[in-house]
């Protein structure tokens, strides 16, 4: 589950990271209040802008209606209204939106944390993350913080570090020492960055995470260590314990048939082919995607319906493969352990007629109990389904269908 930069943020400051103070406002009427707060906490009237999307490169970004970018400076408080109806309401396309803006629900204003002094400021680039060859967290550092990290890994790979940290031990201190000496620090800025590390690792695995995306991390012109960009991805399976990260979701931001699915109880994903599938468990699901594949078709969906596949399930599961419009065919293939395939085989009937008439070729395989009698049942339905008993059969079907 993907956070919000705010949300990430405020993750973080409870685990003792530092972050620059910010407020996030839902409507341009409450963001001179929320500027003006924000100035009584931090004692400057200059602040940064910027939409909260699931999306990173917000900064090069650009709102449709506007022209605006996705990260702007407002230098007064007499500048945020205006920012702010730049790019609240609005659809901001950036390089990962693919193509298409994602509107943007609230700002965080955030206060300019890029204040001269007597060093410059200094962008830093850090992760944390599972890497599931070596099967360690890493984390990957780099002086060239910013908006190219891409570019840079493309580009000039070995000025991206790595980090591994041995989970029989944890992160070390002579682990934190030595990522702020490559990141060039000393003195103060070195004490303030093996504090960063230590917490922000301390983070990650405390809230459960997937991955943290920390860029920038800023050195201020103070000696600060700051992060001023968070993007969080949470573990769902870790959810559970964290009821108030659970809380954190957005709906909004997600693909709305997964969401949709999420709700039913079907655990779906979108892929891009032309097969819908509707299988019960996961392992009978991939090797149902393989035969997909095998027959010359590709697979539009995971969908696992899971140990009860009644008609209201079997319908449900229909309307939201059927939202897809690459669907040429659909493949029901559903085995029948604890649920018996009569049962499955009525409620395919019942759905198909619900749905009245049934726009793609339907090829059906129930195994399992009562496989005989579901067969029979789908056969004298009088309607358009193809049943099949092997898998084989199902293939050839399947390339049938779509020659
Ligand atoms: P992203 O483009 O979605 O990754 O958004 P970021 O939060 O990383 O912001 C983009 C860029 O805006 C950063 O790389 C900084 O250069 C700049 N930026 C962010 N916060 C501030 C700030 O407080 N002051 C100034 N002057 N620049 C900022
Ligand atoms: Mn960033």
């Amino acid at each position: 589950m993907n956070l919000h930069e705010y949300q990430g943020k405020s993750i973080l400051k409870s685990f003792g990271v530092a972050i620059q103070a910010g407020k996030v406002v839902n409507k341009v009427e409450d963001a001179v209040a929320a500027a003006k707060e924000l100035s009584a906490e931090t004692g400057t009237e200059w602040y940064v802008v910027k939409a909260q999307i699931h999306a990173g490169g917000r900064g090069k970004g650009t709102v449709e209606e506007t022209g605006s970018h996705g990260v702007v400076l407002a230098k007064g408080i007499d500048k945020v209204e205006e920012t702010v109806k730049g790019i609240l309401g609005g659809h901001l396309t950036t390089a990962q939106t693919n193509g298409v803006g994602k509107k943007v629900n609230q700002v965080l204003i955030a206060e300019d944390v890029y204040y001269p002094g007597e060093s410059e400021p200094s962008e830093f680039y850090m992760s944390v993350l599972l890497d599931r060859e070596r099967g360690r967290n890493v984390i990957m550092y780099s002086t060239e913080g910013g908006m190219d990290i891409e570019s840079v890994a493309e580009e000039t790979p070995h000025l991206i570090y790595k980090e591994e940290i041995d989970p029989r031990v944890g992160l070390q201190g002579f682990q934190t020492r030595k990522i702020a000496f490559n990141l060039g620090l000393s003195g103060q800025a070195m004490k303030q960055m093996t504090k960063f590390v230590s917490s922000l690792y301390a983070a990650y695995e405390g809230c459960d995470a997937a991955m943290f995306e920390i860029n920038p991390v800023l050195k201020t012109s103070d000696d600060k260590i700051i992060a001023v960009d968070a993007k969080v991805t949470l573990d769902e399976s870790g959810l559970f314990r964290h009821p108030d990260y659970a809380a954190m979701r957005d709906k909004t931001e997600e693909d709305p048939t997964e969401v949709e699915a999420d709700e039913a109880g079907l655990n779906f994903v979108k892929l891009d082919g032309n097969v819908g599938c509707m299988v019960n468990g996961a392992g009978l699901a991939m090797a149902t995607m393989d035969i997909i594949k095998l027959s010359g078709g590709n697979p539009a969906n995971f969908l696992d319906v899971g140990g009860t596949a009644d008609a209201e399930r079997v319908e449900k599961a229909f309307s939201i493969i059927l939202k897809d419009e690459n669907v040429k065919a659909i493949l029901i293939n559903i085995f029948g352990g604890i649920v018996r395939c009569d049962r499955v085989a009525q409620g395919v009937v019942d759905a198909y007629k619900s749905i009245g008439t049934f726009p793609v070729p339907l090829i059906v395989r129930l195994q399992g109990t009562n496989a005989v009698e579901a067969k029979k049942l789908i056969d004298d339905s009088g309607l358009d389904v193809q049943s099949v008993v092997l898998l084989q059969e199902a293939a050839d079907k399947v390339k049938e269908v779509l020659a």
